[in-house]
């Protein structure tokens, strides 16, 4: 007898089914592996089994969005947090673990607790009743799927993540970009225009097709779709294909020359804040040095921090920001709930933070308990905000937390100091939404 099943027993469901159990829930919780079935990365039966670098990435609590994700985990109770820190390897200021270690505590700590029971076995279908969590990552297995697509409609669920470079805005040189749509469109600021004469756009061509690309792993052998074609790939089809494709100048008045330029490279908003921009078309196989280099060689570019690089790579994800309600249930069918890289984060503690999110959303709904959704200034709010609402769904691509996803911070600050603004006001945030603060009494007779 269970409350909640969980499907999935990866970073995201193995954290799900703690953070309900040790809120009295009784979970099921279904993984395919050890039962004959696997994915295409993982190696072992193991839950919580880091599929490739066993890093978590920066444990930096007061500078770095993932560090902060990591603080705000361990406060509320992580499993993958707390094995993290007890399989820990030398790093620097990364957290790394020694991932043997790190997957049989989580599975030793998951198969302890009387509140919970694993199952092996695939399952191939949504269940139709009974709360449910979907945590089955982004080597879904097929047959599930299926399932899937026909309860979020296939439009809605991509099998392939195809990632334009995302900049964030304040790195843009305004003095050099302009805003403009194409033809004065739209809203007339909709679109950043870069610029290009003929001579750089010609250095930037051959060095596309010069730069150094990934190699993808055999099972990730993908066909190209016209609508996402990697930048590089279309180069390679003549000198003057991208004037006449993503890098077209027509329609887009210098506010200098008021003529329009050679070429141009635009890019668009990506989330609501307005805080990060996606450059247009450029999705890309080049490697992440590569494209730092090439892509801070467009005028206006020339300082561009980047919240996340290109990519393309399997991955089963949804549209969550249309799909899931503020509490990452499918709206469709409440009953179910998606958590981890299904949902469209990306990474391991990114995945295990949404799979914190959900078991506790789960484990108030079976108690009975009013929660909230913790404050959009904290890195899991933050999170979560992007997912459920912020990002825009017909672009959405997977995204590692960043401080591009908090409200932006206002006000004159040095650049220096608002990273550990952000930091500070989270913690603050996390603390309030942890124990609200109490509201003065009021009279009786007022
Ligand atoms: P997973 O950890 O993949 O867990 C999903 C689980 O569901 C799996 O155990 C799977 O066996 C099970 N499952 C699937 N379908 C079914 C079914 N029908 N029935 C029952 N069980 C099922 N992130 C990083 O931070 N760093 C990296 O270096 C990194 N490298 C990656 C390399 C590859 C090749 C891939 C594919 C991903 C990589 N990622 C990396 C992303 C990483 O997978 C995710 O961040 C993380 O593992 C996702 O967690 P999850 O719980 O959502 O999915």
């Amino acid at each position: 007898k269970f409350d909640v099943h969980i499907i999935g027993g990866g970073l995201a469901g193995s954290e799900a089914a703690w953070q309900l159990a040790e809120a009295g829930v009784r979970v099921k919780l279904s993984e395919m592996r050890g039962s004959g079935a696997t994915t295409p990365a993982h190696h072992t039966d193991g839950l919580a089994e880091l599929v490739c670098s066993n890093s978590f990435r920066s444990d930096d609590a007061t500078s770095n969005a993932v560090g902060l994700l990591h603080q705000e985990m361990r406060t509320l109770d992580s499993l993958i947090l707390r094995e993290g820190d007890a399989h820990k390897v030398p790093a620097g200021s990364a957290l790394a673990m020694d991932r043997d270690g790190f997957s049989a505590g989580v599975t030793a700590a998951l198969e302890a607790h009387p509140n919970i029971t694993i199952v092996r076995e695939r399952v191939e279908a949504l269940p139709d009743d009974g709360l449910t969590i979907v945590a089955t990552g982004p080597l879904t297995d097929p047959l599930l799927a299926d399932s899937i697509a026909g309860a979020t409609g296939s439009d809605a669920l991509a099998f392939f993540d195809a990632i334009a470079p995302i900049v964030h805005r304040d790195s843009i040189d305004m003095e050099t970009a302009w805003f403009q749509s194409r033809w004065n469109k739209g809203e007339g600021h909709d679109y950043i225009n870069c610029p290009m004469t003929k001579d750089e756009y010609d250095a930037f061509h051959a060095a596309l097709i010069a730069g150094e690309k990934t190699e993808f792993k055999e099972w990730e052998n993908v066909p190209y779709f016209e609508g996402c074609m990697p930048i590089e790939v279309m180069a390679e089809r003549g000198q003057e294909t991208l004037r006449y494709g993503p890098m077209k100048g027509v329609g887009l008045d210098h506010p200098v020359t008021g003529r329009w330029p050679y070429a141009v490279v635009q890019l668009r908003q990506d989330n609501a804040q307005g805080t990060l921009w996606n450059i247009v078309g450029f999705q890309t196989k080049l490697k992440h040095a590569e494209q730092v280099r090439l892509f801070r060689t467009i005028p206006g570019l020339q300082n561009a921090e980047f919240a996340r690089l290109g990519g393309l790579h399997r991955n089963t994800f949804i549209r969550s920001p249309e799909l899931l309600d503020p509490e990452l249930r499918l709206k469709a069918r409440p009953h179910i709930r998606f958590a981890g890289q299904i949902t469209g984060c990306e990474g391991y503690v990114e995945s295990a933070a949404v799979g914190l999110m959900a078991g506790r959303f789960a484990a108030a709904e079976v108690l009975g308990r009013a929660i909230t959704p913790p404050p959009v200034e904290t890195a899991l709010g933050a999170l979560l905000h992007h997912i459920t609402g912020a990002a825009v769904a017909e672009t959405y691509q997977p995204m590692n937390v960043n401080f591009g996803l908090f409200p932006p911070i206002t006000g004159r600050t040095k650049k220096a100091d608002r990273k550990r603004m952000y930091t500070d006001r989270a913690r603050a945030a996390l603390a309030d939404w942890l124990n609200p603060p109490r509201s003065e009494p009021v009279a009786a007779d007022s």
